[in-house]
C-alpha cells in the first residue's frame, strides 16, 4: 500500500511542473506540510490523485481541475465556462491602482468590461475600496462564477449580465478597464491545448482580433468623465493597431505599458 509520501512523488513525476504537482497532490489528498506523510494513503486519495493527473496529462487546465486559482492575492473559484486569469493581467491592475491613487477621487466610478471570473473588478475593489466597481459580463456561465466570487470573497462589486458592445453605464466612468477577447479568429484552433478548454467567447476577437477595441473606443469615449482613463489589455503585436483605434476615436495621451516579460500588454488613454 503506498504511503502519502509515495503519492507526492507520483505527482512530482507526472505533473508538468513541481509547483503543479504540489497543488494537485494537496487538492487530491487534502494533506498538508505538517501532516505525517509516512502513513498509508487511502484508496480514495489514490483514486482522486490518479484522476487529477490523468486530466492534467490530457491538457486539461490545472485551474479547472482544482476548481480555483489565486489572482492578485484573491482566491477565485474557476471552472469550465470562465476564462482563467493570467498573471499578465496584473500589469493592468498595477496601472489601474496607480491611476486611482493619483486621481484620488472620493468615489471613482470603475467599470470592467468582459469581467469573466471578476478577477480585475475584484482586485480593484480589494485594493481600492473607495471605488464603485461594476463588472459587465455577457456569458451566463461566466456570470455564475463572477457572482459566486463576489459573494464568497465578500466584495461590494456590482455584476451586470450584458454585452459590452451595448452597455450604457448609469454614471460617467472615471476608469474603464477591459481584457477583451483579442485572439484573431483564425488563430483559435492553434492555441495551446489548455487554452482550447477555455470559453471561445472570452478569446475570439474577430477576424483581426481587434473587434472589441473598435467597439469599446467608439461606445465608451462619450461615457467617460472629464479626465477619465481607459486601460485595455492587448495581445501580441496589437500595440500599434489599438493605439490607432483609440486615436481615431478621439482619445489622447495614449501610452503602451509592458508586462513582466517586457512585452507590450496594456494601452492607456485619456478620454
Ligand atoms: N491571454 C489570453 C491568451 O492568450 C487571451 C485572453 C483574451 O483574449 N483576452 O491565452
Amino acid at each position: 500500500m503506498p504511503t502519502i509520501g509515495d503519492l507526492f512523488r507520483l505527482a512530482q513525476k507526472r505533473a508538468p511542473t513541481s509547483f503543479e504537482a504540489g497543488e494537485l497532490f494537496r487538492f487530491a489528498t487534502g494533506v498538508g506540510p505538517l501532516d505525517d506523510w509516512s502513513g498509508p494513503a487511502t484508496s480514495q486519495m489514490q483514486a482522486d490523485l490518479e484522476r487529477c493527473l490523468e486530466l492534467r496529462e490530457g491538457g486539461y487546465p490545472i485551474q479547472y481541475i482544482v476548481g480555483g486559482w489565486e489572482f492578485y492575492g484573491l482566491p477565485l473559484t474557476l471552472g469550465p465556462g470562465v476564462l482563467i486569469p493570467r498573471q499578465d493581467t496584473e500589469t493592468l491592475i498595477d496601472l489601474a491602482l496607480e491611476y486611482l491613487k493619483r486621481a484620488a477621487l472620493p468615489t471613482p466610478e470603475v467599470v470592467d468590461l468582459g469581467s469573466g471570473s471578476g478577477c480585475i473588478a475584484m482586485a480593484i475593489k480589494a485594493e481600492y475600496p473607495a471605488a464603485a466597481v461594476t463588472a459587465v459580463e455577457i456569458s451566463e456561465e461566466a456570470t455564475t462564477f463572477l457572482e459566486r466570487n463576489i459573494s464568497d470573497i465578500g466584495l461590494d462589486v456590482t455584476a451586470v449580465l450584458g454585452d459590452m458592445r451595448e452597455y450604457t453605464h448609469p454614471r460617467k466612468i472615471d476608469l474603464l478597464l477591459s481584457n477583451p477577447p483579442y485572439i484573431p479568429f483564425a488563430e483559435l484552433p492553434g492555441l495551446q491545448r489548455e487554452v482550447l478548454h477555455e470559453p471561445t467567447l472570452a478569446l475570439d476577437g474577430g477576424k483581426d482580433g481587434l473587434d472589441f477595441y473598435r467597439a469599446i473606443a467608439v461606445r465608451y469615449k462619450p461615457q467617460l468623465a472629464p479626465g477619465g482613463t481607459v486601460l485595455l489589455e492587448i495581445g501580441a503585436g496589437q500595440r500599434d493597431d489599438v493605439c490607432d483605434i483609440l486615436a481615431g476615436a478621439g482619445f489622447a495621451e495614449i501610452t503602451s505599458h509592458n508586462d513582466l516579460n517586457g512585452l507590450p500588454r496594456v494601452i492607456r488613454a485619456r478620454g
